[in-house]
């Protein structure tokens, strides 16, 4: 396992906005933001995906999330939710219409929208500003599978110098999935939270890009086939090997 960062009590003061989807890793983001930062508020994204079933569990993850610890029911802020349809237009991809997943000749996924986190942390910047919040908080991982170029780290580093400058405030972006496999995510989320949190994360997260919210594994719900059920099944397995969760 790698290092986590330092989950002491720092940024009481700061108010920071979490991009949260619903699914394992911004689910897992939340948490990270309610251990440490003095308000947090949520921002979710619909842009006509095929898994609508992520956006439904933005709900039941925000009502459950304060039964975890009592601090981050307090800490829990607003909700601020964005309809997006034109990403829907402007993306040739799987996940907007009912094309099989498969892999392009570039060695990307079909489901990757070009440029989307660029626009999704763009959009949070805009809020975050109206809302005096100056740290954006996302699930993107480096160590993922797909190798979307807009998660990567230098991306994301290089956005946030951009947004500081463009707002002329400072804005930190916060990906503290960034270095984590999908088993370490698991974990981190258990030294966040404890089992209780791992449990939300498990039960009330969704992750398949088939939209598949019925089938209820060990891992949680999924089609079970599709590549994102498989990492996730691939993670909770290899995290389950080590710890003591039940
Ligand atoms: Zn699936």
């Amino acid at each position: 396992m790698t290092q986590f960062s330092e989950l002491s009590a720092v940024g009481r003061e700061t108010a920071a906005l979490v991009l949260f989807s619903g699914g394992q890793d911004s689910t897992t983001c939340l948490g990270w933001a309610l251990e440490r930062f003095g308000r947090v508020e949520t921002v979710g994204i619909n842009y006509g995906q095929r898994h609508q079933a992520e956006l439904e569990c933005r709900a039941r993850v925000r009502e459950k999330i304060g039964a975890v610890k009592p601090e981050w029911a307090e800490r829990l802020g607003d909700d601020h939710m964005l309809a997006l349809p034109v990403l829907g237009e402007i993306a040739d991809c799987a996940l907007t219409d009912s094309r099989r997943i498969e892999f392009e000749s570039s060695g990307l996924p079909n489901t990757f929208v070009p440029g989307r986190n660029l626009l999704f942390f763009t959009l949070a910047a805009a809020i975050a500003y109206r809302r005096g919040a100056r740290v954006l908080v996302g699930g993107m991982c480096e160590t993922d599978f797909s190798g979307y170029p807009d998660c990567r780290d230098n991306t994301l580093k290089s956005l946030q110098v951009s947004l500081s400058l463009g707002l002329d405030a400072p804005m930190v972006i916060e990906t503290p999935l960034m270095r984590l496999t999908k088993a370490e995510t698991w974990e981190l989320a258990r030294r966040i939270g404890g089992d209780a949190f791992v449990q939300l994360v498990r039960d009330e997260t969704h992750t398949c890009y088939m939209g598949d919210h019925s089938h209820f594994h060990t891992w949680g719900f999924g089609c079970g086939k599709c590549p994102a059920c498989e990492l996730r099944e691939r993670g909770w397995n290899e995290w389950k090997e080590h710890a003591r969760f039940e």
